[in-house]
């Protein structure tokens, strides 16, 4: 049985994922490097929880009772109770595989760890825990209030009991669960950050506007969101990382990350998260910047 979850990184998703699980009736414990990432991500999961009271979706007193679940600090020792611990740190390998070295010995023998990584090896990064056979992907989609899909994904050693009980809960969180197997950015991200990149690649060589090309998309092939508003909803370092993973995981000149995609994460235009990528976001409405 889940009971306890914890939760690493308290940037958009880890946020998410904790707001959520509360929600559901879990004790979260959300952690982060330092107080402040965490008391930005607190505010952002008491802002999107107040929205769904408003929207009428949920009650002020749900809302109160999800608040009151979540408990947050700085160290990986703080999630030595929980039952599964979910890791939505930065999308960086290096990253990743110290947080789990550190992050075994805190916890007890059954516990679960998920990774929310976009791109990265479940099967390289489950060794570099205590138990490969109990880490596997869990992948959520942004924003992880709204979006309805958990990609799941086994790495070569995950067990099938490990898989099932990580089934059993996205689905007890109001989730559905699609299964992926383990190569470079699984399935959605395969897909979709490829044509992202593309739109960058159209961007920079000039063949239209920020604005030519997203309506393109929106109106052309009705999307919701327009690529390069995606792109910076997503934060562009999200979408560099995840271009490299496909780039040397499959070896193929054809996920080359675009040049433009790399000099903006250069010049720290993450996107939504900075305040300016393909758009500038200090005013009212996103003005596009090209
Ligand atoms: P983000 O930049 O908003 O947040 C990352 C957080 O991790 C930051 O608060 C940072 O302080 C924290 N962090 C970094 N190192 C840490 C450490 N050693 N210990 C604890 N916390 C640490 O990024 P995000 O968009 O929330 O992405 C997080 C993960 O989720 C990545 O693996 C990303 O690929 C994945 N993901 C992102 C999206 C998306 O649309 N942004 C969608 C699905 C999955």
């Amino acid at each position: 049985m889940i009971k306890n979850i914890g939760v690493i990184g308290a940037g958009q998703m880890g946020g998410g994922i904790a707001h959520i699980c509360a929600l559901a009736g879990h004790d979260v414990t959300l952690v982060d490097i330092a107080d402040e990432p965490l008391a930005k991500g607190l505010k952002a999961i008491e802002r999107n929880l107040e929205r769904q009271v408003s929207r009428e979706r949920i009650s002020a007193a749900d809302k109160d009772a999800a608040l009151a679940r979540i408990t947050t600090g700085v160290g990986l020792g703080k999630l030595k109770d929980a039952d599964l611990v979910i890791e939505a740190a930065t999308e960086n390998e290096e990253v990743k595989r110290q947080i789990l070295i550190e992050l075994c010995p805190h916890l007890g023998p059954d516990a679960i760890i998920a990774s929310n990584t976009s791109s990265i090896s479940i099967t390289r990064l489950a060794a570099a825990t205590d138990r490969p056979g109990r880490f596997m992907g869990m992948h959520f989609m942004n924003p992880v209030p709204v979006m309805k899909l958990v990609e799941l994904i086994r790495g070569i050693v995950t067990e099938p009991e490990v898989f099932d009980a990580v089934r059993e809960l996205t689905i007890s969180l109001g989730k559905t669960p699609t299964s992926a197997e383990d190569f470079p950015a699984f399935i959605v991200n395969r897909i979709l950050m490829p044509m992202l990149n593309e739109a960058i690649y159209t961007l920079y060589e000039g063949v239209g506007s920020v604005e030519a090309i997203d309506t393109g998309l929106k109106l052309g092939a009705n999307h919701p969101m327009g690529p390069l508003e995606l792109a910076d909803f997503i934060g562009l370092d999200t979408c560099l990382a995840i271009m490299q993973v496909l780039y040397e995981g499959l070896a193929d000149s054809k996920y080359r990350p675009c040049p433009l995609l790399v000099k903006y994460v250069e010049a720290g235009w993450l996107g939504r998260k900075t305040g300016r990528g393909f758009y500038d976001y200090s005013g009212d409405t996103p003005v596009p910047t090209r």
